[in-house]
Formats: C-alpha cells, structure tokens, sequence
C-alpha cells in the first residue's frame, strides 16, 4: 500500500471483516470501485450428467487498481451493510444482460437477501432486464439459503413477483443455513443448489453421501433441478450423478473464468 501514497492503508484482509475501520474502508474503496469500472463478472460453466454446459454462474470480481483481483468473499458481506449491494448487485445483473448472447446459456446471478428487502426490488429487476431486452427465461436469480428470509414478507413477494415475470429462482448453498427445510416449504423455487461442504467429503462421509441423496429424492419429487457446487474429482461427479443429482459445476468441469477466455459455443 505504500507504493500509492494515497489513503490504501489497510489491507483487504476477510479476518478484519469485524473491524469498525476496516470496514469504512473498503465501503468508501467500494464506491470508488463503481465509478471506476473495477467490477468484472467471471463465469462458471454448469453441466448436464453428459458434461454439456447448461448454464453459466456469474461471479463477480473487483479487479482494484493497486491491489489486483479482490474476491466476493472479502467485499460482498461489507457490502451487504449498506446501500452498495444494490449498486453491485444492480451493475452485475446489467453486465450479465449484454454478456448472455456470447455465453450461449442462460445465466445465473447471485442476489443478496439484503436487496429483496427492497419493496421494489422486482420491479426495478424487471425494468434492467427489459433496457437490454434480455428475456426473463434466460436468467436465474441465485439466493442464498444461510440468511433466514422472512414467511410471507418482502422478500417472498419478491421472489414470487419475480417467478411471475419468468426468471428462475435456485436456492444457494443448500444446506449450510439453519433453515433448509423451511425454505423449502416458505417459497416456490425452480432449482436447489447443494452447498459444496456436502460434496467435499462425499467419498468419505456416509452422514453426507444419505444428506446428498435425500435432497436429490426432495428434488426428483417436486420437481426442480438439482445442481452440486464444488466438484473437484471425478470419484464426486460419479457419486452425484449416481445420487441423482441433474446438474453439475465445479473447478473438476470448469473454474469461473472472464468471457473472453471461456470457450463457448459462439467462439467456434
Ligand atoms: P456461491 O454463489 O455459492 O458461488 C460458488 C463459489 O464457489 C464461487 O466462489 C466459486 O468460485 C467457488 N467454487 C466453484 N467451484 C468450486 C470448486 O470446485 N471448489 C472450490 N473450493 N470452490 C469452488 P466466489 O466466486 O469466490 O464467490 C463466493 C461467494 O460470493 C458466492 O458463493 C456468492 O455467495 C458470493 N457472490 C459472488 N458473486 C456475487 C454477486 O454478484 N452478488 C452477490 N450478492 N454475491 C456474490
Ligand atoms: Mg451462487
Ligand atoms: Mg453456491
Ligand atoms: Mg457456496
């Protein structure tokens, strides 16, 4: 940080997430990061049982000018604390939207549970997806099951409001949260996503692999998708697509990568 004699004075460290300044500081990093277009989205490809890629999860990165590629993981709960996760989450979905003719799939976005919050969360989705004329058929809204959303309120209005105009809905790191099962039973949904600790120690855990297959039975029985996140051997794939789980993403298949180093169908 000495090299810019500026104010980056505290690294961008995930143990100082708690910290009082340290957060201050990436906010007002963040913000700058906006004006300055320092936002990429990379892509993960997600496979059929016949490695056919299906889909694509955008992924956003913050390439910061002195401090090089910054992971969601070091920003995104900072940002969830104030108004900044609508900006990001609002510059992801229109990126997304003039990326999807090139990815040739339709495209996944994660979206916070802090922006269903907003009453008119929906309706402003609806009016980015309508100024890039993308159809609502082609994008899937990823939430994330670890924050409890609450029966009946904003959120699942707009999670329903949503379904309605044709976007898809998966459940994110299902599993992970405290209410799994509830969510299940709170809102409609078109894909689960099993959280990647459940396929780590699929070979060796036979708690994990009787979780694995159950919530695969859930899916087959409602219906909707199922997709394993975090595959990275070829003993996982074989595992999931024995448990009869339909969709499949992991470094084993393909790491996120920036559009222009993926190789898809419109590159050939
Ligand atoms: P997620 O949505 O569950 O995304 C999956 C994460 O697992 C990604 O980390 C991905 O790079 C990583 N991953 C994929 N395959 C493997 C694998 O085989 N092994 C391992 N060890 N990891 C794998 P990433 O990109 O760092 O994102 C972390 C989290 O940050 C995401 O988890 C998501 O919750 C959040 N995030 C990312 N982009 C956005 C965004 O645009 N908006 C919001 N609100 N959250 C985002
Ligand atoms: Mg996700
Ligand atoms: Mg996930
Ligand atoms: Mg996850």
């Amino acid at each position: 940080g000495k090299r810019s004699g500026r104010n980056v004075v505290v690294p961008f460290d995930p143990d100082m997430l708690g910290d009082e300044r340290h957060r201050r500081f990436v906010e007002r990093e963040l913000r700058a990061a906006l004006l300055l277009d320092e936002l990429e989205l990379y892509y993960q490809p997600v496979f059929d049982a016949d490695r056919k890629v299906r889909s694509h999860e955008a992924l956003v990165r913050w390439r910061h000018r002195v401090r090089g590629i910054i992971s969601p993981a070091q920003f995104i709960a900072i940002a969830e604390e104030s108004d900044l996760i609508d900006k990001v989450g609002e510059w992801v979905v229109r990126r997304a939207c003039i990326d999807l003719p090139q990815l040739g799939t339709p495209v996944a976005v994660n979206v916070s549970p802090a922006q269903l919050r907003h009453a008119d969360f929906a309706p402003r989705f609806a009016a980015l997806l309508a100024q890039s004329n993308t159809d609502p058929a082609s994008i899937i809204v990823e939430i994330t099951e670890t924050v409890p959303l609450q029966a009946r309120g904003i959120e699942l209005a707009n999670v329903d409001a949503l379904r309605a105009l044709g976007v898809r809905i998966a459940i994110d790191d299902f599993g992970a949260g405290h209410a799994s099962l509830q969510y299940l039973r709170s809102f409609s949904f078109d894909v689960i996503k099993i959280d990647r600790t459940y396929v780590s120690n699929l070979g060796d855990s036979r708690i994990d692999a009787i979780i694995v297959s159950a919530i695969c039975d859930i899916a087959r029985s409602l219906p909707v998708d199922v997709v394993a996140e975090g595959i990275e051997t070829e003993e996982q794939f074989a595992l999931l697509r024995e448990a009869g789980c339909t969709r499949f993403q992991g470094f084993l298949l393909g790491r996120p990568r920036p559009l222009d180093e993926l190789h898809v169908a419109s590159a050939a």
